[in-house]
């Protein structure tokens, strides 16, 4: 009789257990367990809490965004994970170890994966240098299985797209590549929103200023991704001939894909907007807010158009770079 009056409390125990299974993993190196800001939301505990893997090794250029000081996670990594406090939605690890955090055993801890990694060829040695360590098992698990469950998603930031570039695999989920930037850390660009009922373009507007490092790219596919914010070559200062799209997302199997190449500077992460954004990209991927991903090349074509005549009609062009 007295093994039945414990029963309650072992099945409370392993009820427990069962609902937290595959996602108590020890914390990657620079978690923080910041305790939550005065006022912001406190987590139901019967509400699930997604966890969220935040990757920002860097090989041959670190930005300022993502170097951490005396011990404290980076801005773009603060700026993660306090979204992930003040919404209780979810939790951030950050890690700049990609060997030993993206590994098919950690990914089953996660729902979405945030890289801002950088890993471009050193100029002065040439490819192969430079390569994220991510051995080729993770990858491939990531690209044909991981990403493309029901739930799961990429969300890529700024030189994000500057890394895997011996990838096919990344750049065809990616949808495009960092070529150069012509608008260097500081230019002031005017960007428009191409679909402003998406949850990640909701905080912008139809049309917005900004100053940041803005990148061209290449090997860009219209027709896989649907494109939500591009440089208005019509009424930014310096014009070039071609299409700079700025934001784009798309379906990935079941899973989903967000990019944004606003972040090299700081003061955007610090931007509510540039938040909110990215709050919004990661709820859609959560499938917490619906948005709109069917692929829009009709928009890449129309603004590759403009771009050309805004290039052709400026006194003041210089070469295209
Ligand atoms: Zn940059």
């Amino acid at each position: 009789m007295r093994y039945l009056r414990w029963l309650p409390v072992a099945c409370l125990l392993l009820g427990t257990l069962a609902w937290q299974g595959g996602r108590t993993a020890a914390p990657a190196r620079g978690e923080d367990p910041a305790t939550p800001k005065s006022g912001a939301a406190k987590p139901d505990a019967a509400k699930r809490v997604y966890r969220i893997l935040m990757l920002s090794e860097a090989e041959s250029f670190k930005h300022s965004s993502v170097t951490r000081k005396d011990g404290n996670l980076s801005p773009a990594e603060r700026t993660v994970t306090d979204l992930g406090i003040s919404s209780g939605l979810f939790h951030v690890d950050c890690s700049q170890d990609c060997a030993k955090d993206f590994t098919k055993e950690k990914l089953a801890n996660y729902d979405l994966v945030f890289f801002y990694t950088q890993s471009a060829p050193d100029p002065k040695v040439g490819p192969p240098s430079k390569k994220l360590p991510m051995s080729k098992e993770s990858l491939d698990y990531f690209f044909n299985d991981w990403l493309k469950q029901k739930g799961h998603g990429y969300i890529g930031t700024h030189s994000a797209a500057d890394t895997l570039h011996e990838s096919d695999a990344y750049k065809d989920m990616l949808g495009a590549e960092f070529r150069k930037h012509p608008w260097g850390n500081g230019s002031h660009v005017i960007v428009t929103v191409h679909d402003t009922k998406h949850p990640a373009m909701k905080p912008w507007g139809d049309e917005f200023e900004i100053a940041d490092e803005i990148y061209a790219f290449q090997n860009w596919h219209p027709e896989n991704v649907r494109v939500l914010m591009s440089i208005n070559m019509e009424k930014t200062a310096h014009k070039e001939p071609f299409h700079v799209p700025v934001a784009w997302c798309r379906d990935y199997g079941e899973g989903k894909v967000f990019y944004i190449s606003l972040g090299h500077d700081e003061s955007v992460w610090a931007n509510p907007k540039y938040q909110q954004s990215l709050l919004g990209a990661i709820k859609w991927e959560l499938n917490l807010e619906p948005g709109d991903a069917t692929p829009n090349p009709d928009v890449s074509k129309a603004q590759q158009k403009q771009a050309e005549e805004a290039y052709a009609a400026d006194p003041n062009k210089k070469p295209p770079r």
